[in-house]
């Protein structure tokens, strides 16, 4: 779960964000909508750790995280630009996050952890973990390939498998599919859907594409001039919006 509370950014005199409240339950999928400049990105930043809020707080599975670095916060971003390593291999951008993570859990013991269960046990595990993430996306083909060789569509897979490889407590995803042709959002759609049912991750998920939103959401929060004007089912926001702004984004006869 992700508890929003009060959240507000300042740049300068502009007010980005206005007091933002949103509960995102365990294993929900939230889609955040809004015309561009709204501050949905801003949002997601501060969730992940990236920007600081200028007041409120944010907690994740009831932990309050204000204060602590992204990567502590275990969750895993899929930005617009998935930037991949270019200099390693498919394999290897996969399993970044289990080495970080290795990595930390040696700072944390500096003197048992180089000590710690064998390091060829260890690789064999990622191996494994970075070959079962990556026949769920179906590119196991593609493991001993660099970036530069690959499609969009195949780069993208790489980016979620990276970003799930690690069980997070929370995806969050800024407009993952822009970069990508009708035909294979679509088809991405589907997959994030069906990660999302089978991990039953809490989600956090921007997009520009109403068809999107639609699809994928257990609810859709509606975001204008940096304040939260509904959050409710698909259903709802299209059939019910709560303003007459709200029914003009969304684009229902009204
Ligand atoms: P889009 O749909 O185009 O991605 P968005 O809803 O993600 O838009 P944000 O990127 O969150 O919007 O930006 C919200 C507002 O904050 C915008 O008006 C933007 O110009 C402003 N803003 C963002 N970052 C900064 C910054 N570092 N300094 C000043 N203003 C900023
Ligand atoms: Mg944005």
């Amino acid at each position: 779960a992700i508890d929003i509370e009060g959240i507000t950014r300042q740049f300068g005199q502009t007010e980005v964000l206005k007091r933002i409240d949103l509960a995102i339950g365990d294993g929900e999928f939230m889609t955040l909508v809004g015309p561009s400049g709204c501050g949905k990105s801003t949002l997601l930043r501060i969730v992940a750790g990236l920007e600081q809020q200028t007041g409120g707080a944010v907690r994740i599975d009831g932990q309050p995280v204000d204060g602590l670095r992204p990567r502590d916060r275990d969750l895993a971003m899929v930005f617009q630009s998935y930037a991949l390593y270019p200099h390693l291999t498919v394999a290897e951008n996969i399993a970044v996050p289990l080495r970080m993570r290795r990595l930390a859990s040696h700072q944390r013991w500096p003197l048992i952890g180089p000590l710690m269960p064998g390091t060829r046990r260890q690789t064999r595990d990622i191996a494994a973990q970075v070959m079962a993430t990556a026949a769920m996306l179906g590119i196991e083909h593609l493991l001993s390939r660099r970036p530069g060789q690959l499609s969009g569509g195949q780069r993208q897979r790489v980016a979620l498998g990276r970003a799930m490889v690690r069980k997070p407590r929370a995806f969050l995803m800024d407009e993952p599919l822009s970069n990508l042709d009708a035909k294979l959002r679509v088809h991405m759609r589907t997959e994030i859907a069906q990660l999302h049912r089978r991990l039953g991750t809490t989600f956090l998920y921007v997009t520009h594409d109403q068809a999107e939103a639609m699809t994928m959401s257990d609810r859709i929060a509606v975001m204008m001039d940096g304040a939260i004007l509904q959050v409710d089912s698909p259903d709802r926001v299209y059939d019910d919006p709560a303003c007459i702004r709200v029914a003009e984004f969304i684009g229902s006869p009204r």
